[in-house]
């Protein structure tokens, strides 16, 4: 278990032996992002991989979940991707799920029998960061797929029977995108109709391009009330029946944990009493703006 740079997970695989496939991310160029700034993307050597595996059998008695990081698993050939995961299963026969990340651009990558091969050999979820359900927004942000390529390459994901895992960023637009980043990302998400989708919130990381328009005066930040607001519209606009929803992220102002369209109004009840509490006025994330 040998790791390059700072690890990133989802929150729900707190639990899980992260497998490092790749360093970094392949794109690197959202401007809001600086997760793996500080990485050059590459693909670990195959044979350090099932070391790490090896290594980790040793260590562990009970591995329950497997994680494939950094940002862009399935950027890796397919050939690749199988042998890691076949090791896994006769390594770690007690493993239940294995997941990674993955870009909308690597699902589009492959055909839909090596994603068929993939979750056959145990790839049970990918999550994949929508961001926005606007084309506009996606491109200022410099995301570099669309909302239509994201849906697409979903639906593939989804027919080759892998779960997905959708992330939304709450806040993205600043204050003069909030309703269009709401309204959008409700389509879009209702669209998809994901197993799970997770709600984050706008949090300004130190040397993005976007904390530069921040501090310059382009960009203007929502207020944690405002953020709420827009959390309210885009949970008000969703219709995407049996989806998880949950704002569980350490960003979030309100942690909702429900199943849509059963929980809406009562997720829509807890976002009101938020507004009406009126503690949401001063209370900037600051702790995580250092990052
Ligand atoms: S948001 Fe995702 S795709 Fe964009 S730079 Fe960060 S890790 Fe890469």
């Amino acid at each position: 278990m040998r790791y390059e740079g700072q690890i990133y997970r989802p929150p729900s695989e707190a639990y899980s032996y992260i497998l490092q496939v790749t360093v970094g991310c392949s794109h690197n160029a959202c401007t809001f992002c600086n997760m793996y700034a500080d990485k050059q993307f590459h693909i670990r050597k195959l044979s350090e991989i099932l070391e790490d595996l090896q290594m980790a059998r040793r260590a562990y008695r009970y591995v329950e979940r497997i994680f494939l990081a950094d940002g862009d698993a399935l950027i890796v050939r397919t050939e690749t991707l199988l042998e890691i995961l076949r090791t896994i299963r006769r390594l770690f026969p007690e493993c239940a799920r294995i997941t990674s990340y993955a870009s909308a651009r690597d699902l589009l990558l492959k055909t839909p029998g090596e994603l068929a091969l993939l979750q056959k050999n145990g790839l049970d979820m990918v999550y994949l960061g929508l961001e926005s359900g606007s084309e506009r927004i996606l491109k200022a942000i410099n995301k570099g797929v669309t909302v239509e390529e994201t849906v697409q390459a979903c639906a593939k994901a989804k027919d080759a029977g892998i779960r997905l895992s959708i992330t939304q960023i709450t806040g993205l637009a600043g204050q003069d995108g909030m309703e269009e980043n709401a309204s959008e990302s409700a389509k879009a998400l209702s669209r998809i109709n994901p197993e799970y989708i997770g709600i984050m919130t706008l949090t300004l990381r130190r040397g993005t391009p976007m904390t530069k328009d921040f501090e310059e005066g382009r960009f203007k930040r929502l207020t944690p009330k405002q953020i709420v607001e827009e959390m309210r519209m885009l949970v008000a606009g969703m219709d995407s029946e049996g989806s998880v929803l949950r704002s569980n992220h350490i960003s979030n102002y309100v942690q909702l944990c429900g199943t849509m369209n059963r929980d809406k109004s009562i997720m829509l009840e807890q976002l009101d009493l938020a507004l009406a509490s009126g503690r949401l006025e001063n209370e900037y994330i600051s702790y995580l703006e250092n990052l």
